[in-house]
């Protein structure tokens, strides 16, 4: 049997998925800013993500949620997106994440990119766009021709208070010496 056949096809996952209130989006996008506090606190690059799953009863629940661990994993692919689509793999038991939302932080990397796109993902939602690296603003990974599967895009989630917060995650880090080890 083809797990794929009994799920929806991700563009009306997608629809569902922006036809919520943004109270709903926000929800999720507080659970991904939770992550990329305790990040910070880590001494990784503040970013936090959340993999959102489309039950049949018509409410969803995470079945990723991580931040970045390069540092403490040592490892250049552990990225909050990497980990949390990883983890919601394993919680539907299918590579094939159709059904799922991707809330995080900032705009993904070109690498976080290509696993959304590899694991199908219906949505991908960020707080705040990466004008120098995003997969979306600067490689538009995510309505690109030459890949198989386009997940529908919703930024920016959340207001001010999370930009500013992200800001200041950053700013911090830049500013610490370079000496730190923290
Ligand atoms: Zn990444």
């Amino acid at each position: 049997m083809n797990p794929a056949a009994t799920n929806p096809p991700p563009a009306e996952t997608a629809a569902w998925f922006l036809a919520q209130p943004a109270a709903f989006h926000e929800k999720w996008m507080a659970m991904a800013l939770a992550e990329a506090r305790a990040a910070a606190e880590e001494g990784e690059v503040p970013m936090g993500c959340v993999v959102v799953r489309r039950l049949p009863d018509g409410t969803a629940r995470p079945v990723g949620r991580d931040r970045n661990r390069v540092e403490s994993l040592k490892d250049p692919t552990a990225h909050a997106e990497v980990l949390a689509i990883g983890q919601a793999a394993a919680d539907v038991g299918d590579w094939r994440l159709t059904d799922c939302a991707l809330y995080v932080t900032k705009e993904p990397c070109p690498m976080c990119g290509g696993a959304i796109v590899l694991g199908r993902l219906a949505l991908v939602a960020w707080a705040a766009s990466d004008p120098k690296r995003g997969a979306h603003t600067v490689f538009g990974m995510f309505d690109h021709p030459g890949l198989n599967h386009r997940p529908a895009t919703l930024f920016p989630v959340g207001g001010p208070a999370i930009l500013e917060e992200l800001q200041s995650f950053f700013r911090a880090r830049r500013e610490k010496p370079p000496t730190s080890n923290l």
